[in-house]
């Protein structure tokens, strides 16, 4: 449409031209009446125009003059122009009326005026006339016209076009699905489409004018001013000058309340000279509301990297960054300009600085951006002693396609210390540092394989402590502990590196010998380790002789796995303890046959009680100086259906290790107190009786001696008539049960003596806190007593010690003559022994009471 502008814009200039032409020309023409030769010459020029000059009565509208133009635009002659009412008769029908009507009113009015008209020509055919009249008064009255009419058939057909064009525009314009409007150069809307009344809610009415359309699509004063400002600035021209809007991204409110987001711009649309804008509404409001929605999504994107304790990345197809977390720099040691989004994402020149293993990660790395559809985990370990899990995983679109790594890094540094903790905790003992059972377990079983490969053999010493007991209740656990750590250095200083040095447990430990070419070596160690522990064990003031016993195998002689080579050494460890402990003892057929017996005793000892095979053996305890028999010590013996009399030194550990002493126990003061309760019948009122027991008795919370009490009332016996004989070993025990325990023997009156007293490590301080009623020394004291020897002075020692505590002292095993006047110028009370008596029965006994005061 535009390109039209410039031949109007001709036309009208053309046609000014000529207006002043023909004004000039009558001017002229009125002045000189005759004509000049100058006057020809301006005729003949307008004679060859394409206008057409004329001259017609004011009044009458009867042409006095027409150019000769005429006959050659319309075909009429001169003359038949001149004719009065040809004018007006060949106006076209359909203009006449108004033509002529225009034309007298402005004529009489005195005014110029132009008009557009229809005309019908000589030929029949029609053409557009613009008719441009001044005028001409005589006496103040309109007298001449004087005109110029040009043919505007060119210009009319274009118009018609024009307003055909804008009408189909306006079709597809109100049909189009895109809000449109029209709007002139005021920004008064004249028309809007469907598409903006269905978009926006309004019609034209509601928005038609500027002031109409600001208040109701931007409520909002302060938006409104940003709006015009923009709008100001994007309102320009084209490259023709034409007026344009470039593109305006607003909201507008909707008629219902809703803000919609649209970019508008306009175009010029220009009928004839009538200047409109076509104004454009695209509807952005999805796209806006995705772009939010993804600006939204970024910035949670965002927030949750920052938000995480991993560092984090996210890298593009090109293996440049899209995103890091402040973590990930901080661990890399970038600055804020090598993370911005773009830049290369591989750290390998960070590598070299802050890893251990660099090969693995790179290798890993370029594995990875070779393989995009790999997800995978593995561990980094930094300089600075810190472990990341790194984890990377391809980002991947809804078809797979490959769009860059997603790539995390997990501190796992606690978690390895903690893993690492445990497993330490799980496989290595706590105090000495030394592989446990477990994970003895597993090196053994290694160094079987390892062996059986090279045909060599291993042997495996188990180890156990003499006495260990003692010291942890004598000097306390952290003695004991120490004992055990220092114990474990000496083992270790006996061994070559290649050896393996365990513990099993409380005192056991393991040695094994590995990867060995003779059983010769294992005995050369196994008595270095003997020597070794006959140093004594300094334990902070105190000094602990502490031996072991050894018990060793030999794979493959002895067993062919962990289990089964351990448990062969456990049995001939304990035929070291047997023999009499500070000793080795190899595995032999012979053991095995043992511990099988073992556990056939301990079958058999079960039925025992209920067979009626436990009986018991009294042996006078004799007052030395008055040789007088008022006590008696009962000792148990098992008649045995097969082995005949077995001893308690055969059975009682077994008993107490499998529980079965707690009924043994039970039976046994039972039976004792029914044979003091006889003799006490018998007349012998002051009779005492002692039991031994076991301190498993006192350490089982099941146990309660009451019953024991109510026994003894039961059978009217006072409490003094029984003595309950414990070990050294109890005294120490911290438990309060066991205190309490021994307290409620005596408050019941019931006497307690300490057996084997020296051979543990009690202090005479206990004997006191307990109100121990005897003390009996043991027999290894007595049985190498001779005039000044050690022994003779430890026993007098232990009774005057004793005296002074108000104690009474037995002294055990008293076998000869010498020992017993020994014993009884060291001022011993009692003493118990073969020279005496050995353990008899009950008639036997009687003999014994024979001889006291009834
Ligand atoms: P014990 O309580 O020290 O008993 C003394 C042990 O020395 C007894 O051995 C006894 O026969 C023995 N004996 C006594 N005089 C002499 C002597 O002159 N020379 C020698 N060489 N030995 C002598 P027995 O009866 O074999 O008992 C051994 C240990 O068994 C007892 O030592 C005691 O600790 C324990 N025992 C015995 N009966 C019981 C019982 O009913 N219950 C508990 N828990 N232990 C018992
Ligand atoms: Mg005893
Ligand atoms: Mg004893």
């Amino acid at each position: 449409m535009s390109a039209y502008l410039p031949a109007w814009l001709g036309l009208i200039i053309s046609t000014s031209l000529l207006i002043i032409l023909v004004i000039g020309y009558f001017q002229f023409h009125r002045v000189l009446r005759k004509k000049t030769q100058s006057e020809e010459r301006l005729q003949g020029m307008f004679d060859s125009t394409d206008g057409i000059l004329w001259e017609a009565d004011a009044n009458t509208f009867v042409f006095t003059y027409i150019s000769p133009s005429a006959e050659r635009l319309l075909g009429y002659s001169t003359d038949e122009w001149l004719q009065p009412g040809f004018w007006v008769d060949h106006i076209h029908p359909d203009n006449r009326n108004w033509a002529v009507e225009y034309c007298q009113q402005q004529t009489q009015c005195g005014l110029a005026h132009d008009f557009d008209y229809k005309f019908i020509c000589k030929d029949g055919s029609t053409i557009w006339l613009r008719d441009i009249v001044s005028v001409i008064k005589e006496e103040g009255k309109p007298r001449w016209l004087r005109g110029l009419m040009i043919d505007i058939s060119a210009q009319k057909l274009l118009e018609q076009k024009l307003i055909k064009q804008r009408e189909a525009i306006l079709d597809v314009i109100a049909l189009s699905p895109v809000p449109c409007a029209l709007c002139d150069v005021d920004r008064t809307l004249t028309y809007v489409n469907q598409a903006f009344t269905q978009t926006l809610g309004y019609m034209l009415e509601d928005v038609s004018t500027l002031e109409k359309w600001q208040e109701t699509v931007y409520p909002d004063p302060e938006y409104r001013t940003w709006v015009e400002k923009n709008w100001q600035k994007n309102d320009t021209k084209n490259q023709l000058g034409e007026p344009i809007l470039e593109p305006l991204e607003l909201t507008l409110r909707c008629k219902n309340g809703d803000d919609i987001h649209l970019i508008i711009n306009a175009q010029p649309f220009i009928e004839g000279d009538i200047k409109e804008r076509l104004v454009i509404f695209h509807d952005v409001t999805r796209r806006k509301k995705a772009e939010d929605e993804l600006a939204f999504k970024n910035m949670l994107l965002a927030a949750q990297l920052e938000a995480s304790p991993d560092a984090l990345q996210l890298i593009d197809d090109q293996k440049r960054i899209i995103s890091t977390n402040q973590r990930y720099q901080d661990l890399w040691g970038l600055s804020k300009s090598e993370v911005q989004p773009g830049t290369d994402g591989r750290v390998q020149r960070k590598v070299k600085e802050k890893l251990v293993k660099i090969d693995s990660f790179v290798e890993r790395l370029d594995d990875l951006y070779q393989n995009t559809e790999k997800t995978y985990i593995d561990e980094i370990e930094f300089k600075d002693g810190r472990f990341f899990e790194r984890y990377s995983a391809p980002l991947l679109g809804a078809e797979g396609h490959y769009y860059g790594r997603f790539w995390s890094l997990r501190e796992t540094t606690e978690r390895k210390q903690t893993e690492s903790m445990i497993w330490t905790q799980a496989n290595f003992d706590q105090l000495t540092k030394l592989p446990n059972r477990r994970m003895l377990h597993t090196q053994l079983e290694l160094e079987i394989k390892k062996a059986a490969r090279n045909k060599l053999s291993i042997s495996i010493l188990c180890l156990d402590l003499d006495h260990f007991k003692e010291v942890n209740d004598t000097l306390g656990h952290s003695m004991g502990d120490t004992l055990l750590k220092s114990a474990s250095q000496r083992l270790l200083d006996c061994v070559r590196e290649t050896d393996i040095v365990g513990r099993l447990g409380g005192d056991e430990f393991i040695v094994a010998l590995c990867d060995q070419a003779s059983s010769n070596d294992v005995e050369t160690v196994a008595t270095k380790i003997l020597r070794a522990f006959e140093e004594p064990f300094v334990l902070g003031q105190e000094i602990a002789h502490i031996s072991t016993s050894i018990g060793i195998t030999t794979f493959p002689q002895d067993g062919t796995n962990f289990d089964e080579l351990l448990k062969n050494a456990d049995q001939a460890m304990y035929a070291a303890k047997s023999a009499g402990r500070s000793n080795f003892h190899f595995f032999t057929e012979t053991m095995q046959t043992k511990a099988i017996d073992r556990m056939r005793m301990l079958s058999d000892l079960r039925s025992a009680l209920t067979n009626e095979e436990l009986y018991l053996l009294y042996q006078p305890i004799v007052h030395l100086a008055s040789g007088k028999v008022y006590k008696a010590e009962a000792l148990l013996r098992w008649q045995h259906p097969e082995r005949g009399i077995v001893s308690p030194g055969e059975f009682i550990r077994l008993a107490e290790e499998s529980g079965l002493i707690i009924q043994i126990g039970h039976w046994v003061f039972q039976e004792a107190a029914k044979q003091t309760k006889h003799w006490h019948d018998n007349g012998h009122t002051d009779f005492q009786v002692s039991i031994n027991t076991s301190p498993v008795q006192f350490r089982d919370s099941k146990i309660d001696f009451s019953e024991w009490f109510e026994y003894l009332e039961q059978l009217d016996l006072p409490g003094n008539s029984l003595n309950v004989e414990i070990t050294e070993g109890l005294l120490m025990e911290t438990r309060g049960e066991v205190m309490d325990k021994l307290l409620a023997f005596r408050d019941a009156g019931v006497l307690v003596s300490l057996d084997d007293f020296g051979t543990g490590y009690s202090s005479l301080a206990y004997l006191k806190k307990f109100d121990i009623d005897y003390l009996k020394i043991d027999q290894s004291f007595v049985a190498n007593l001779s005039p000044g020897s050690d022994d003779f002075a430890l026993c007098e020692a232990i009774i005057v010690m004793a005296h002074k505590l108000n104690l009474e002292v037995i002294a055990e095993g008293i076998e000869t003559r010498e020992q017993s006047d020994l014993l009884i110028a060291a001022g011993c009370d009692f003493g118990q022994g073969y020279l005496y008596s050995k353990p008899v029965s009950t008639d036997e006994f009687e003999v014994f009471l024979g001889g006291l005061s009834r």
